[in-house]
């Protein structure tokens, strides 16, 4: 970590994944084993702990280390028995002394080394060793505390996504669509500005499975999704809230422009071909003001009713539909 004269520093390999903050106290810890031995050089190597040792250290004083099952200490590198052949192959060393205590988690694997040296011959004594090896314990704690973290935050992260993200087509389930929008009417009425809320149910869907399979008809349910997700902007909402149902929420967006803006998604689904079946959508669009989502929810599911008992591929507007789209293709 601090200065490795020689040694292949396999803290590289793992370094880009450790954060800024674990290298840091990581220093301290090689700063004080050069502290409290009088060594002056000070690293510590991470061996990868699926595959030990790490691509490239067998030719190390550290893999040699991680043989052992306490700290590894060689006065002479160079007329020790146990590293005379790695001193002859690595010529340009200037490593003379060399004390390497181990890194091991709880369960007892060897994640890595904690080293000092020197490059004149040093002996070291027993009080020095027991340091090393408290520093390399202390080296483990920071690196598990680590490990705990990522894992906590991994753990969090899939249970968030499993909670609020549909399986199928990525979107979010209906818990969360109806989570954000009240967020999100809350933003909007600070600002003053105007949100909707729309429902949108594939028609004739039964059809598509009953004609195609279920497989199939997953499969254009994803189609749906991507045609929702692509034509409506990043700060929309866009949810799976029932089988073959989503729901959208546009913040900053009069009725009017909403209308507009599904009316083209509309358009572009009917125009799609998911797996040589065509499908088309129908809509129901509310205003969201300051009263509960589940009312204006209500009042754009009864204007998806009118919808579909009107002709079906089509939009309407809840209370006086003026806005309404006549498609004389519907079915
Ligand atoms: P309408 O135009 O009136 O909406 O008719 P519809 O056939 O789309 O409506 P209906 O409610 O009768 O049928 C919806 C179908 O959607 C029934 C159900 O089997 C199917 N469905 C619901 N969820 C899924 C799903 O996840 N995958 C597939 N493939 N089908 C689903
Ligand atoms: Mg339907
Ligand atoms: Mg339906």
């Amino acid at each position: 970590m601090s200065k490795n004269p020689d040694e292949r520093p396999i803290v590289a390999i793992a370094r880009e994944e450790l954060e800024d903050t674990v290298i840091a106290d990581l220093q301290v810890l090689t700063r004080m084993a050069t502290l409290v031995t009088g060594l002056p050089n000070a690293f510590v190597t991470l061996a990868d702990p699926e595959n030990l040792p790490v691509r490239g250290t067998e030719e190390t004083y550290c893999a040699r280390a991680l043989q052992e099952d306490d700290v590894f200490v060689v006065e002479n590198v160079r007329v020790d028995e146990r590293t005379r052949a790695i001193a002859e192959r690595r010529v340009n060393s200037k490593i003379v002394t060399y004390a390497g205590a181990l890194i091991k988690s709880e369960d007892g694997r060897k994640l890595g080394t904690l080293c000092i040296t020197d490059e004149v011959s040093r002996p070291l004594d027993e009080e020095q060793l027991q340091l090393l090896r408290g520093l390399a314990r202390q080296a483990m704690n920071l690196l598990s505390l680590r490990q705990a973290k990522k894992e906590l935050t991994a753990a969090l992260e899939a249970m968030t996504r499993l909670a609020t993200v549909d399986d199928l087509t990525g979107l979010l389930n209906r818990r969360a669509f109806m989570q954000e929008t009240e967020k999100l009417q809350k933003l909007v009425a600070r600002q003053q500005g105007t949100l909707c809320i729309a429902i949108i149910d594939v028609d004739r869907f039964k059809q598509v499975n009953d004609q195609h399979g279920h497989a199939a008809g997953d499969l254009v349910l994803k189609s749906v999704a991507k045609a929702l997700r692509g034509s409506l902007r990043e700060s929309d909402l866009v949810g799976r809230i029932g089988g073959e149902e989503f729901a959208v929420t546009l913040p900053f967006t009069s009725e009017s422009n909403a209308f507009k803006r599904l009316e083209q998604l509309r358009l572009r689904v009917a125009e799609q071909n998911s797996e040589g079946i065509r499908v088309t959508i129908s809509g129901g669009l509310s205003e969201l003001g300051t009263a509960a989502v589940s009312d204006s929810l209500k009042r754009a599911d009864a204007a998806l009713y009118r919808a579909k008992a009107t002709g079906r591929n089509r939009i309407l507007l809840a209370g006086e539909g003026i806005f309404d789209s006549v498609d004389p293709m519907a079915a």
